[in-house]
């Protein structure tokens, strides 16, 4: 069949199907039934815009959930791949190679933390930090030191221990029975907090910024409550920051935004610019509570994914990305104030940088829908919140056309409601 694009995306013609209606035919068939795609074949990208498989260009405030966080198609991340790519893909962690140790080095430098583990995901980087925790929870306090705190409303992988400390009903149904000793607490309350952290808590999971949980910020007065009871009761407090870490707050860890610093943190999404790595960073006390075959990975860490997350935090520090994440996030939360202001269905905008959320009253699903057609990939999470992951590379006049669009099927959609 002559998959080559001549008509529009969605129309098919006499000379066969569309490649968008090719493609979801056989996938409808064949593929385990875990998504409801949005009616669109991306084809490739450059920069902050992709295009599908007709060339329509789409401007992208979701880089691949996070992930994309230098855009697509970065010349010295390409020319990277390339490279490694010819010279060594996989060695498997019983040898050495020349890029996990520098990669580790640079990770633990730039947190404070003391050790690496490299994983292929977020969810692996949870499990990896929970058994950590679990680990030392029993050095220190015998079998009975293994409860885990987590917070309501939280996200953080589907394997059964991120399942497990992810505090959202619709994500569990269906799997039971999880992962005993969990204690879930409501995120920024003080006092039930306390209540639920003891001597046989051995660590306290959260993100500072929920991401799927539709982007809630952790107080600073509530993390720095979550680090005197940690210490208080022997209990490693992890951070997940798969989502909002390496650069979406505007600085490093988002843990440096808020000033309180965890003894484990996980980060992923964006840190090998789109190619599978995650990791986790633990300080001494808690990763010398573990020794050679008590955990592994058969892909974590890589040659090549590992080099490509070198040049990766390089390309931060040398073309001062973080600095774009800072004006331009703030530009992006000052522009969705003005949405707010002038639209009864956005009631408020929250988070930092470019994790950001505007709330809606109204479902943001057709919003996201309604965006496809002006040439925006817009985000929803939680029924009503419209999310914004921008790559970092994201420029003054890609904000102004996003609430230009927003703004107007905002419009239209009060306009349906009246
Ligand atoms: C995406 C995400 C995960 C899971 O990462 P995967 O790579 O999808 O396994 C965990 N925690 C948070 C906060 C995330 O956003």
């Amino acid at each position: 069949m002559n998959t080559v694009a001549t008509s529009p995306a969605d129309s098919g013609t006499a000379s066969g199907p569309s490649p968008l209606e090719h493609i979801s035919a056989l996938e409808g068939k064949y593929l385990l039934h875990t998504y409801n795609r949005y009616p669109l074949v991306l084809a490739r990208g450059k920069g902050v815009f992709l295009f599908d498989a007709d060339g329509k260009r789409y401007l992208d405030f979701v880089s691949g959930l996070g992930v994309n966080a230098l855009g697509h198609g970065h010349p010295r991340i390409v020319k990277t791949i390339r490279d490694q790519a010819a010279k060594l893909l996989h060695v498997s962690n019983l040898y050495y190679h020349e890029y996990q140790g520098p990669l580790a080095e640079k990770l633990c430098t730039l947190s404070g933390l003391n050790r690496a583990f490299f994983s292929n995901s977020g969810t692996e980087a949870i499990e990896g930090s929970i058994k950590l925790a679990r680990l030392a929870g029993h050095r220190a306090g015998g079998e009975a030191k293994c409860r885990l705190v987590a917070l309501e409303g939280s996200y953080h992988g589907r394997t059964f221990g991120a399942l497990s400390l992810t505090g959202q009903d619709k994500h569990r149904k269906g799997f039971e029975p999880m992962l005993e000793g969990v204690t879930f607490v409501k995120q920024n309350d003080l006092e039930s907090l306390r209540a639920a952290v003891n001597d046989n808590t051995c660590a306290i999971v959260l993100e500072p910024i929920f991401g799927e949980g539709g982007i809630y910020e952790c107080t600073p007065e509530f993390l720095r409550e979550c680090r005197s009871l940690a210490d208080r009761h022997k209990a490693a407090l992890i951070f997940d920051e798969i989502q909002c870490g390496l650069g979406r707050t505007g600085t490093l860890f988002a843990f440096q935004s808020f000033g309180v610093t965890p003894d484990i943190v996980a980060i992923a999404k964006p840190i090998a610019a789109g190619l599978p790595l995650g990791a986790f960073l633990a300080k001494e006390e808690l990763a010398s509570a573990i020794s050679p075959g008590q955990h592994g990975t058969t892909f974590g860490g890589g040659p090549l994914a590992c080099r490509v997350a070198l040049e990766f935090l390089s390309i931060l520090e040398d073309e001062k990305v973080l600095d774009n994440v800072n004006r331009v996030g703030g530009y992006l939360h000052q522009q969705l104030e003005t949405v707010v202001e002038k639209h009864a269905a956005a009631i408020g905008v929250r988070g930092r940088g470019f994790i950001q959320g505007i709330q809606l009253e109204i479902p943001a699903r057709p919003i996201v829908d309604a965006g496809l057609a002006e040439g925006i990939l817009f985000n929803s999470t939680q029924d009503t919140v419209v999310r914004f992951l921008p790559p970092y590379l994201l420029q003054e006049k890609h904000v102004d056309k996003g609430i230009r669009v927003l703004k107007k099927l905002l419009g239209k959609k009060l306009k349906a409601a009246a």
